[in-house]
């Protein structure tokens, strides 16, 4: 077996293209602030939306329910890993979708190969929007259905795959946010199609749950589609409820099947039962804290209001997730390192996660950011000179 010369070459080639990737080491919590190399940043690129991954009484649920049930889980939900914790807030994230029953997984990344390849297989077929979120497109490869994606949002390109596929079961998967892009998907006319073809409708509500929909129950509940026009929905919890797993809600038929098939459910170890008891206490919070979201919203409004005097190209989006398009990977990172120089961190977002070319600053705004701070970070878009 020869040397790892080959990787060296590969990676040598990234960093030449700017592609290359390295990690930042926080030495704090998640917030508004934050800690990198004994220097506070202000902090314009986490998913913590509505300001919760460091709030008081979440953190005093889980200690709380880690002197009661222990750090660990010690084992997968089917053998004796499911704890009362688990189980307590599979019932509240049911009963908050408004569907029969849910199911807790570790990570969102889990949730969604586990849920499509329980439910398709050889001789099925998948769609997936173009933009996805890696874990759904990824999942979709992986489950032996046929795999093919759309164009962006664009439903006469979904239409047509639908009306020349042979698979014996569809199914159509999409972001109901787009991570990167942080608009919604077209999931009304989704739901049409997929009714139509007699296929199944997945969407992966990621960045949604939480920010928007009544009590924060996402894009399903903005758009009021139910659970048969939409019988498959992916949660994460490491988004706006600030704590980390994921999930998925729908019938009785749906998670008992994933019980039965869901290989990421099954053969790994459940979550630690403080985690979900924290979550609960976040859930809590998510649906009576409206403040949050319109909070979020009005940050949102400013910040958008503020771009569109300034000669960048904001992306059309409503949502916390705000990017500004800038292209070329490199400008990108020079831009990302002069706001760095100002200190606000916005994380440079580069192929392969983006397509090629549109490099971009995700910038994502949060209930805990102040008016002041979404000035400063207006104000060192207005100083930038590239
Ligand atoms: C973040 C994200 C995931 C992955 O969730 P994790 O819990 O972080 O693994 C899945 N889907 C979408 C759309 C996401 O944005």
């Amino acid at each position: 077996m020869a040397g790892f010369d080959e990787l060296a070459i590969d990676l040598a080639q990234r960093r030449n293209q700017h592609l290359y990737r390295s990690r930042r080491v926080l030495e704090g919590p998640q917030g508004a602030q934050i800690k990198i190399n004994g220097k506070n940043l202000l902090n314009f690129c986490s998913n913590d939306y509505l300001g919760l991954a460091n709030h008081p009484q979440i953190i005093q649920a889980f200690k709380k329910a880690a002197d009661t049930y222990g750090v660990g889980s010690g084992a997968s939900h089917l053998v004796n890993g499911h704890s009362c914790c688990h189980h307590a807030l599979e019932e509240a994230l049911a009963e908050f979708t408004g569907r029969e029953r849910v199911l807790l997984f570790s990570t969102g990344y889990m949730a969604n190969l586990g849920v499509v390849s329980a439910l398709v297989g050889r001789g099925d077929a998948v769609f997936e929007d173009r933009l996805n979120h890696a874990s759904l497109l990824d999942a979709g490869r992986l489950s032996r259905a046929r795999f093919q994606r759309y164009a962006h949002a664009d439903m006469a390109d979904l239409h047509e795959k639908l009306e020349r596929s042979r698979g014996h079961r569809k199914l159509i998967i999409s972001d109901g946010v787009f991570s990167m892009d942080g608009d919604l998907a077209p999931v009304e006319k989704m739901a049409q199609q997929a009714s139509d073809s007699g296929a199944w409708l997945m969407i992966d509500d990621a960045h949604g749950l939480g920010c928007i929909g009544e009590g924060g129950r996402g894009t399903l509940s903005q758009l009021a589609l139910s659970c048969a026009e939409v019988p498959v929905l992916v949660g994460t919890l490491g988004k706006a409820f600030g704590t980390g797993g994921a999930f998925v809600a729908g019938s009785e038929i749906l998670i008992e099947t994933l019980i039965q098939k869901a290989r990421t459910y099954i053969y790994t170890t459940a979550m630690p039962p403080a985690l979900a008891a924290a979550t609960l206490a976040s859930l809590k919070l998510v649906e009576v804290e409206h403040w949050r979201r319109e909070k979020l919203a009005a940050l949102i409004s400013r910040f958008r209001t503020g771009m569109a005097a300034l000669p960048l190209q904001l992306m059309p989006s409503t949502t916390a997730i705000q990017p500004v398009l800038i292209g070329d990977s490199e400008k990108t990172l020079k831009i990302s390192e002069q706001l760095l120089q100002a200190g606000i961190l916005v994380t440079a977002i580069r192929p392969p996660t983006v397509p090629k070319g549109t490099a971009r600053l995700r910038v994502t705004l949060s209930a805990a950011h102040s008016e002041s701070q979404v000035d400063q970070l207006l104000a060192a878009f207005a100083a930038i000179s590239v």
